[in-house]
């Protein structure tokens, strides 16, 4: 069952909520690592509150420091839309999880996450554009008129969607490691990726197999 909806982490003091969690981006594409986001350690659940879900959208690109900063300050005059925006999230990313995982097969799978993906573009009107970012390159914005709160998901299903068009559930895998949980897009030519991060899940399995000749 899913925790409370929050606007901001009552537990954390002010100094610990400037102090920016690490997210992990090791999924190659933006709807995988969102999907990824409900494997974090206790506590540590980018949807946990709305402060936080913003977090998450900056490190992801979506949301630039300045409309970051917009959306936090909105969400203190609307909290209820805040929080709605929150349950939101945790509902478009159970379907997603759904499809990365079971998609490739399960046409009834693929079907409820293109009606969700539908739900979450037909509710939103914005702009397109394209920003050059502080360090040079360039990256496709969507800015949302009217509902600020309404366009934040655009960029996430608009990810899922490009995994139907394009074909590429067959690429997506999930960590070998059973413990582990995470998706991600298998980018390397012979299609064998096996771990989430060679940093993390790859290391340990590699140290396992090292204990293991030690002791045959
Ligand atoms: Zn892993």
């Amino acid at each position: 069952m899913s925790p409370p909806l929050e606007l901001s982490s009552s537990t954390l003091g002010s100094a610990e909520r400037r102090e920016r969690p690490a997210f992990a981006f090791v999924a190659e594409r933006l709807w995988l690592d969102f999907v990824n986001t409900d494997t974090g350690v206790r506590g540590a659940d980018a949807l946990h509150d709305f402060d936080r879900f913003v977090l998450w959208l900056e490190a992801a690109h979506v949301l630039d420091a300045e409309r970051s900063a917009t959306m936090r300050r909105r969400s203190e005059q609307q909290p209820a839309g805040a929080l709605a925006v929150l349950g939101d999230a945790r509902r478009v990313r159970t379907v997603l999880r759904a499809l990365a995982e079971r998609g490739v097969f399960a046409g009834d799978v693929r079907l409820s996450a293109l009606s969700e993906i539908n739900r979450v573009l037909g509710r939103s009107a914005g702009t397109r554009r394209v920003e050059l970012r502080g360090d040079g390159s360039f990256a496709r914005a969507f800015v949302p008129v009217g509902d600020a709160f309404a366009g934040l998901l655009i960029p996430v299903v608009e990810s899922a969607a490009d995994a139907l068009i394009l074909d590429q559930l067959g690429r997506v895998r999930r960590c070998a490691d059973p413990r582990c949980g995470r998706v991600f897009q298998d980018e390397t030519k012979n299609g064998r990726r096996r771990w989430c991060d060679m940093a993390t899940c790859g290391n340990r399995a590699k140290a396992a197999r090292h204990r293991m000749k030690l002791h045959a």
